[in-house]
């Protein structure tokens, strides 16, 4: 068996919301699908230890946030890699409350998609829940993300149309004559580069990784500084 396969399957990239007493929280979530146009079901399929899980098994609705193209690591780190249970996801982003309560994320989302759950499975690791469509809409202009872009254009890269973007080649020589290494963040694999800082945190591009305040934590998934390991130059 080539596994290799199961990496040809297309996905999206979305947040999947839902509540709890009052409280709010999301993830990101790559498997949504719709799953019949009449009546409009949608299927989402959530980790069992999430607590996106709890909220939806408890609640019984979810909304499905599309992101776009323009969606940032920043948002992405703090909805796939954070978890509620240790940080409130909704402080600072733009959400609203949909019609069943639960709360629809609307920075970089494209579309939305409001569903009260009508069955689920169980899919093992995890739960399959299908749901009824209980309101949809257009948010902002854009490209929905896929899966693909995000691994190779997104992923710890800088866009070719930032102005912090330098080429490759161009990087291996800065790196060599000023020796600033790169690091690693043992937990969600994101990796500070020096040429590019990290300048939604304020550190601007060309700060090695030693001279970055103690308390700066990873953009993607918040831990400190001392989860970084030297990430070492591959030939
Ligand atoms: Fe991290």
């Amino acid at each position: 068996m080539n596994k290799k396969a199961l990496w040809k399957i297309s996905y999206g990239l979305y947040i999947v919301s839902s509540k709890k007493d009052g409280k709010y929280n999301g993830q990101i979530a790559n498997t949504v699908f719709q799953l019949t146009a009449e009546p409009p079901t949608i299927g989402v399929c959530i980790n069992k230890n999430n607590l996106t899980h709890e909220y939806i098994q408890e609640s019984k609705v979810f909304t499905v946030s599309i992101l776009s193209t323009q969606a940032t690591m920043k948002i992405i780190g703090l909805f796939g890699f954070r978890c509620g249970r240790d940080v409130d996801k909704f402080k600072d982003v733009e959400y609203k409350i949909g019609k069943t309560g639960a709360p629809i994320v609307l920075d970089h989302t494209v579309g939305c998609l409001e569903c009260e759950v009508t069955g689920s499975m169980d899919a093992g690791t995890h739960t399959l829940f299908i749901g009824k469509l209980l309101d949809a809409e257009t948010i902002k202009d854009g490209e929905p993300m896929t899966y693909e872009f995000y691994h190779s254009v997104l992923k710890g890269k800088t866009p070719k149309t930032a102005p912090t973007y330098i080429e490759e080649g161009d990087k291996k020589e800065v790196r060599k004559e000023a020796r600033m290494a790169r690091y690693k963040c043992t937990v969600c694999g994101y990796i500070y580069d020096p040429e590019e800082g990290d300048p939604d945190s304020g550190i601007n591009p060309g700060t090695p990784f030693e001279e970055i305040p103690e308390d700066w934590v990873c953009p993607l998934c918040g831990v400190s500084k001392d989860m970084f390991e030297k990430f070492e130059e591959e030939q």
